[in-house]
């Protein structure tokens, strides 16, 4: 369906913010030259709060998550940042390994299971995954999704 993604981010946030208990400083920052995008919104769903649901685990509390959405030739990318642990580079590169959990995690509960679901999503409708330790500390993870191609010319 169409729908506006900047109303849809802002309400997956209002959602991270309520379920986790603690409290970030959240910014949606949208570089979108188009107010509506056509994509599958279950999809798009099950992505971002399972990537949201990591940035909130593994950052501290009052710390900031940035979501961004930016256009991509055919499609969108959105962008996570926190401010959190980030990776540790010593582990082999399996984020999205099922039931796989970083050496990063110590008692921060987890079954290794979110980002698994995330990159089968993306498998499904083309979209991609990749994830990069930030110089200033935290992890930044990009989020590209292709637009459904026969209705991308109808606009
Ligand atoms: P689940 O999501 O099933 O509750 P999980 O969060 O451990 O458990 P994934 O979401 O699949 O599992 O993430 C896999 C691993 O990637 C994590 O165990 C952690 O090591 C690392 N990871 C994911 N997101 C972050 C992040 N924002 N900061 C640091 N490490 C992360
Ligand atoms: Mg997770």
């Amino acid at each position: 369906t169409w729908f506006d993604p900047v109303a849809f981010c802002e309400a997956l946030v209002n959602e991270c913010q309520t379920t986790s208990g603690r409290n970030h400083r959240w910014e949606l920052i949208n570089h979108l030259t188009q107010h509506k995008v056509y994509l599958d919104q279950a999809l798009l769903q099950q992505v971002l709060l399972n990537v949201l649901s990591n940035a909130v685990k593994y950052s501290p509390a009052h710390s900031q998550i940035t979501l961004e959405m930016r256009d991509r030739p055919g499609g969108i990318q959105f962008s996570v940042r926190d401010e959190g642990i980030g990776l540790d580079p010593q582990d082999p590169p399996r984020l999205c390994d099922l039931f796989y959990r970083g050496s990063n995690v110590g008692t921060t509960p987890g079954t290794g299971l979110g980002l698994a679901i995330a990159k089968r999503c993306l498998d499904l409708c083309g979209g991609e995954i990749s994830f990069e330790n930030l110089p200033e500390g935290g992890l930044r993870v990009a989020i590209a999704l292709p637009f459904h191609k026969t209705l991308q010319s109808s606009r």
